[in-house]
């Protein structure tokens, strides 16, 4: 049983399994390998003078592992409840987690496998996202959604920043108290 699944390591979700993992949370990444930051040339993300895609979503995966994330290379087909969390569906598996974040970018095809809340995207070429709260939760009490996908502006540093929120909320809710993460210059 996994604390956290994270469906998607693009900005979002890799920013995501960052923290969660950090926080002593047993983290597993699911991923597609369909990102749309995989294309991207990048000039205007915060204290980096420039970075491409592929090499900003490889970082971001090697430190979400370093803290001890795994990552499974696969596409998620369904999401279904479980008595104490959901099970995650991909192509010849699956696994079990108490909180799932969707960070799939452009995708939102997995809302009808679980019965999630869509509504019409407002960003540039984005039609559908997930119907989420300021917190990042879905209609679905343990499911949350971060990034493209939860209807935040598509650049980078915003996507990164959205995981990282929705991920210190999850952390929050797990340990019943509000969580932050510093570490200290010596
Ligand atoms: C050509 C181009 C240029 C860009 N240039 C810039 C720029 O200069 N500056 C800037 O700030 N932003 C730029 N962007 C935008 C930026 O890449 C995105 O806004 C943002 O980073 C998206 O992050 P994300 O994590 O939400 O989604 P993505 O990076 O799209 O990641 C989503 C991940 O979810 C995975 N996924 C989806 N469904 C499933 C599933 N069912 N199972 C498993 N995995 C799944 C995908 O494989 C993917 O890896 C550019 C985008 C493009 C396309």
């Amino acid at each position: 049983m996994y604390d956290v699944a994270i469906i998607g390591a693009g900005p979002a979700g890799g920013s995501a399994a960052i923290f969660t993992a950090k926080a002593g949370k047993k983290t597993v990444i699911l991923d597609s390998d369909q990102g749309v930051t995989k294309r991207a040339m990048l000039y205007n993300h915060y204290g980096v003078k420039e970075i491409t895609g592929p090499e900003l979503v490889k970082t971001g995966i090697e430190q979400a592992k370093h803290y001890g994330a795994e990552l499974i290379e696969a596409k998620v087909t369904g999401i279904t409840k479980t008595e104490n969390g959901f099970k995650v569906q991909y192509d010849n598996g699956e696994v079990e987690a108490k909180h799932v974040i969707l960070a799939t970018g452009f995708l939102t095809d997995l809302a009808e496998s679980i019965g999630l809340k869509t509504k019409p995207g407002t960003e540039p070429r984005v039609k559908t996202i997930f119907d989420v709260d300021a917190n990042g939760k879905t209609n679905v009490d343990g499911i949350w959604a971060a990034g493209t996908c939860a209807g935040v502006s598509v650049h980078t540093i915003i996507t990164a920043g959205d995981g990282a929120k929705v991920a210190i909320n999850v952390i929050s809710e797990l340990n019943g108290e509000r969580y932050v993460d510093h570490d200290v210059l010596k």
